[in-house]
């Protein structure tokens, strides 16, 4: 049987498995004295090399797709970046293993650079390179993650999440699924995820960022009083909430604005809320309303995320009222 997005859905699942090979070789040469100084350029590194990849992908199989991308290469051309460079250039070139022997760094920096795209168009693709960057220094939760958006809706997302060895995807219509994120000779069949059915406060577990600067920890305390829930937050980094709860390990996502002008990016929702969708949860914004994906590089119509499988989610958005987060 013919599937829809068979094409883009087998390209996004190989490009964020590269972005992560790369990633992963990445984090092997960061050594613990760089962490503890707090160097910054490992996470520099992986988040250009993976977009180098992922850009490259999909210029060779869909050259007309635009991408909305977090990074652009200007900074990483000037002068005093050119160590940085060389190694963006080495990594990338050890993933393309040969097939693009005459790969400089100009070339590297141009396909970073196809994805400077920030018009909303009628099909194109968004990514984020490294989300969680945090949690790729600290070697816990990070993700690469891919979506396709037509007519303003996502059809097809990829979610490699090497902190949980496991590439994620989802294909509209036809559900979400997970694989090993280092495919075997014979990988076996993807396993379908779905959200958990759970509704028991004593039993229900929520997630938020690690980082009290992305959502607001404090307010996601007193949501999860209003309910009756009794576990503590899991806190993790990066779009991985959202492959926790699209395969029921946790129940809700909360994403609450720290601050009034902040717009959530495209890049850090697109691949994880298909995810949820398609394994049969619930995502809208604070407010009750759908992630609109038609505004470019923001979602400037909406106002944080609330993630849950579906059975806990107007409690959540009738607490958030009552409580008057805005
Ligand atoms: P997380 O790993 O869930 O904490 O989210 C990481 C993402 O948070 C990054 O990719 C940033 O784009 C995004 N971010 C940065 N500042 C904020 C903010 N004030 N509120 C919400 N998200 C933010
Ligand atoms: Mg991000």
């Amino acid at each position: 049987m013919s599937r829809r997005f068979e094409w883009e859905r087998e390209v996004a699942v190989q490009a964020v498995r590269d972005a992560a090979r790369l990633c992963r070789a990445v984090a092997a040469e960061i050594a613990p004295e760089a962490m503890a100084k707090k160097d910054k350029s490992p996470v520099t590194v992986a988040d250009f090399g993976s977009q180098a990849i992922v850009a490259h992908a999909l210029a060779l199989s869909f050259p007309d797709d635009p991408l909305i991308a977090e990074e652009d290469s200007a900074e990483l051309r000037q002068p005093d970046h050119s160590a940085i460079l060389d190694r963006v250039v080495r990594h990338v070139r050890a993933i393309e293993n040969g097939q693009s022997p005459k790969l400089d760094a100009d070339e590297v920096c141009r396909w970073i650079d196809r994805g400077g795209s920030g018009e909303y168009r009628d099909r194109f693709w968004t990514l984020d390179p490294i989300d969680g960057t945090k949690g790729f220094l600290r070697g816990e939760q990070y993700a690469i993650a891919l979506a396709l958006v037509l007519g303003g809706e996502v059809g097809v997302s990829a979610l490699a999440c090497p902190g949980l060895d496991a590439v994620f995807y989802a294909v509209r219509g036809e559900g979400a699924f997970v694989v090993p994120l280092d495919a075997p000779e014979e990988p076996g069949p993807p396993v379908k995820i779905h959200v958990s059915a759970r509704t028991d406060p004593a039993l229900v577990r929520f997630c938020e960022s690690v980082e009290s600067g992305h959502s607001a920890h404090g307010d996601a305390a007193a949501i999860a009083d209003r309910l009756g829930i009794t576990s503590p937050p899991i806190r993790m980094d990066s779009q991985a909430k959202y492959a926790v709860v699209a395969r029921g390990e946790a129940d809700i996502y909360l994403r609450l604005p720290t601050r009034a002008d902040y717009r959530e990016k495209i890049w850090d929702h697109a691949a994880g809320a298909f995810l949820i969708a398609e394994a049969g949860g619930t995502v809208t914004d604070i407010h009750g309303q759908p992630l609109e994906f038609r505004h470019g590089r923001e979602l400037t119509a909406n106002r944080g995320v609330i993630v849950t499988n579906g059975r806990l989610h107007d409690p959540i958005l009738d607490a958030i009222r009552e409580l008057q987060i805005v």
